[in-house]
């Protein structure tokens, strides 16, 4: 048994943590170990940048080439061990406004005294053509809050992350057909996942395939595809659901309620605080010159301790070598 129980879905944590990656899951488990309730809210474990890295030769203690995820489920397994709760969600919004920060995600909301990002630098740059014209009318990014609208309907998931395939199942529970665009050979994510994804009638897996744009005058009606080496063609669907990657920090579901630096990503002070009092920040979401695991795991640490300093009204850091 755990020495922190972690409360209710819908009671406040003491930490609420944005993010599962090593820093997110280092948080959690330097919060649990300080005696702090916390949950973290992560979209799924290949989503993140060493959640879907194939090989990691470099991360301490781990000294056989491993994939990422693996290293991820380590970390999340011992602040389990502590104590700290995980749910699958993605935050699409938050209030960081008052003592108690909200989170809002496709299955809930949660609440935290304090909050920790660490949602990384896979931000997309650049939306694709047609995306945001026909946002609400056919284009989506959230399966279990749209997918209702798509009953017997064509859709497209495009995505090659595990959070892709698994709204994808979700939708070939309600549509009719559903084309799972892969920008890439392969879908990613835990084998099982996959499994699910290829045995399911309903779904259409299109490997190596881009979207070049979506159409449609009041309401989408199909996708400009194009497969690798081939021509582009249109693919007729009624809704299309979006879960690609770039390289830019993660923070729009933040909605500018913090400060960022000029590159886009969170501001924080020597002690992981943002520019909004109890919010802390850490790993790839922050600028800095090296993105490494350990980085990332080790600013997680500092932001859990910083989060405990606040909840315990204590300005500054003092040495902590427990
Ligand atoms: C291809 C590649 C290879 C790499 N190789 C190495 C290497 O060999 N060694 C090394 O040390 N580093 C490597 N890195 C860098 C390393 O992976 C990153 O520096 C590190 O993962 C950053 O950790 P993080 O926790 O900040 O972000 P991430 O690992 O990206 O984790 C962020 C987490 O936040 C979640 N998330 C994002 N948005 C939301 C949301 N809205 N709601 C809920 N959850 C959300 C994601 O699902 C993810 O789990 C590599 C990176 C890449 C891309």
């Amino acid at each position: 048994m755990p020495d922190v129980v972690c409360p209710a879905e819908d009671q406040p944590v003491d930490v609420l943590i944005i993010g599962g990656g090593p820093a997110g899951a280092t948080a959690a488990l330097y919060a649990a170990r300080a005696g702090r309730t916390c949950r973290v809210i992560d979209k799924g474990l290949a989503s993140g940048a060493l959640g879907m890295s194939r090989e990691i030769a470099n991360f301490p203690g781990f000294a056989d080439p491993l994939p990422g995820a693996r290293i991820v489920e380590a970390i999340r397994s011992q602040a389990e061990r502590y104590g700290a709760a995980f749910a699958t969600d993605r935050v699409t919004a938050v209030s960081l406004a008052g003592p108690v920060k909200t989170a809002w995600g496709a299955k809930g909301s949660y609440e935290g005294r304090t909050m920790v990002v660490a949602t990384g630098s896979m931000g997309r740059s650049a939306p694709l053509a047609g995306e945001e014209r026909l946002v609400g009318r056919g284009v989506s990014y959230c399966a279990t809050c749209d997918g209702f609208f798509f009953r017997d309907q064509v859709v497209a998931v495009v995505g090659s992350t595990d959070e892709a395939a698994e709204e994808a199942l979700i939708l070939a529970r309600l549509a009719r057909r559903v084309h799972l665009l892969l920008p890439v050979e392969a879908p990613r994510g835990p084998a099982e996942l996959v499994s699910q994804v290829e045995a399911a009638a309903s779904i259409e897996v299109h490997r190596s395939t881009l979207v070049q744009e979506i159409l449609g005058a009041e309401r989408v009606d199909g996708l400009r595809v194009r497969a690798r080496g081939g021509a582009p063609f249109v693919l007729p669907v009624n809704g299309v659901f979006l879960y690609l990657q770039g390289a830019r920090p993660v923070v729009d579901f933040l909605g500018g309620q913090a400060e960022l630096s000029a590159e886009g990503c969170l501001a924080v002070d020597g002690f992981s605080q943002t520019s909004v009092p109890g919010v802390f920040a850490a790993g790839d979401v922050l600028c800095k010159h090296l993105k490494q695991a350990v980085i990332a795991a080790a600013e997680g640490a500092s932001a859990a301790v910083a989060a405990d300093r606040y909840l315990s009204g204590h300005a500054k850091l003092r040495p902590d070598w427990s």
